[in-house]
């Protein structure tokens, strides 16, 4: 992915192709703006193209070493520091300060991007601040943050300040089409996501997850289908993080369905679903929802001991 595949930012890169143009890059910048618009994407594409041996059109090629290392995130030069845990630690920046004391490994220019900068600690921060008032040669600092006034003034003041505005729904909407929805279902989560490309690809797993979720739930179902959703699920969810939010979707579906036994419709975690919900709900007994959670939590015990994933997804499905 180069600049020109970058969406929605284009007065960021416009920019930006103009600061280098003219030679007056700063050394340090930070990028604000809200989760899922580009931001690190940016960052990444920058160093790419500051770096790439064979500009095309001031783009970054995407074939040569440089290019094909940063893709790869194996770039020696190019070090992205992230949140270990809930936040950035003194320890992660101190590793960053020691690389910095030697010369790039090859790179033109070097480059550090610390995501989710609001994380760091406040020992972190003080601890960065120092290689922001003196900053390595032939290096790029870039800190990407939500919220500024997250982060010590010290730390803003010493950046120049890059404001990344929320997507167009037209252009989320357009990517949501590509990835083969339908023109309403596009648009209704291209209006939740909130100009945020990453939150519509979050809202676009929790709709797979629904449906198969309601597959589950659904009577008729052939053993062909339901063995399929496993076979996609056990595919796509690698990490045992994604499959619990599976479940957790899963489960609230039939809590809702209980509660909708009861006649009690108010507190429903899926009230857009209300009405599939209760007609689903009256084709089966309070006793098979009640087995079915009780067959997801055995489900969660086993995939927490590690019994392979797919036997476990294969008897939730088609009990
Ligand atoms: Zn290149």
């Amino acid at each position: 992915m180069a600049f020109k595949d970058i969406l929605g930012q284009d007065q960021v890169i416009t920019w930006f192709k103009r600061a280098m143009a003219q030679g007056r890059l700063a050394s340090s910048y930070l990028f604000v703006g809200s989760e899922g618009i580009g931001k690190k994407l940016f960052a990444l594409n920058l160093a790419k193209v500051l770096n790439c041996l064979t500009l095309k059109d001031g783009d970054a090629c995407e074939i040569c070493a440089s290019c094909k290392k940063i893709n790869a995130d194996t770039h020696p030069d190019v070090l992205v520091v992230t949140p270990e845990g809930q936040t950035i630690k003194i320890e992660q920046i101190r590793r960053i300060q020691h690389t910095l004391s030697f010369k790039p490994a090859f790179a033109k220019k070097r480059m550090v991007i610390i995501d989710n900068a609001e994380a760091m600690t406040p020992d972190a921060a003080n601890a960065f601040l120092k290689t922001l008032e003196e900053p390595p040669l032939n290096t790029t600092l870039i800190l990407i943050a939500q919220d500024k006034n997250q982060l010590l003034p010290t730390i803003v003041s010493r950046c120049q300040i890059v404001r990344f505005r929320p997507l167009p729904l037209k252009i989320i909407q357009k990517v949501l089409k590509k990835k083969g929805l339908k023109e309403d279902e596009a648009t209704r989560i291209a209006s939740l996501a909130e100009g945020s490309l990453g939150k519509a690809m979050q809202l676009l797993e929790k709709q797979e997850e629904l449906k198969i979720a309601l597959l589950w739930i659904r009577s008729g179902v052939s053993v062909r289908e339901l063995l399929a959703s496993v076979e996609e699920l056990a595919k796509n969810y690698q990490d045992q993080r994604q499959l619990f939010s599976f479940f957790d979707i899963y489960q609230g579906l039939l809590r809702d369905m209980l509660f909708l036994k009861k006649g009690i419709d108010e507190i429903l975690i899926n009230q857009d679903l209300a009405t599939e919900l209760k007609t689903l709900a009256e084709s089966l007994s309070i006793e098979k929802i009640q087995k079915k959670i009780e067959l997801l939590q055995e489900a969660k015990k086993l995939i927490r001991q590690n019994v392979q994933k797919r036997l476990v997804l294969e008897h939730l499905a088609l009990s």
